[in-house]
């Protein structure tokens, strides 16, 4: 069972993601960010970015951590979000394949070693993240309620979730 800790575990895990503080990526020896846009930064229903995700794209700007959006969402999605904010963004990313990974690390011009992914999925976000090399953080959904497309990983990822709960590596506290 190594294999599913190796591709599904995550390196550490918050309740949301306004919990991941500047210091915190810091102290990991973290100096990018990449993180999802449904259901970790807002509900997959809800079109742009409020208040709390501004303020902490501003306490990651004033701290030198860069941070970019890697959304396997659709142009318009993405674009609507972060255009009005310059937050960089790569859509369609096709996660867990890992060239959107890589090309984020590219685009923000780090090392894979020292970038975070940030995400509400292990079957996606963490499981891409672990295949390129990349730090990963796992978020509790925003909402409980996802879109199509993540039904089916969502079933597969309660079975993971119950694992790695018994094997005392993931647990939320209640
Ligand atoms: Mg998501």
């Amino acid at each position: 069972m190594k294999l599913l800790e190796k591709y599904f575990l995550p390196s550490d895990y918050f309740r949301e993601f306004h919990s991941i503080t500047p210091q915190y990526l810091k102290s990991r020896g973290i100096k990018a960010v990449i993180t999802d846009l449904d259901n970790t930064l807002v509900g997959y229903d809800e079109p742009e970015a409020n208040e709390s995700v501004l303020e902490w794209f501003k306490s990651m700007n004033e701290n030198d951590i860069k941070v970019t959006i890697v959304s396997n969402g659709s142009r318009n999605r993405v674009g609507r979000f972060c255009d009005p904010h310059d937050i960089e963004y790569i859509f369609r990313a096709r996660k867990p394949l890992g060239s959107a990974y890589r090309k984020a690390v590219k685009m923000m011009d780090e090392d894979k070693r020292e970038t975070v992914m940030i995400g509400d999925q292990l079957m996606t976000d963490v499981f891409g993240a672990n295949r390129v090399g990349l730090e990963s953080i796992l978020v509790l959904p925003v909402k409980k309620k996802d879109g199509w497309a993540t039904v089916v990983n969502r079933r597969i990822e309660r079975v993971l979730m119950k694992y790695f709960d018994q094997k005392g590596l993931i647990q939320w506290g209640d």
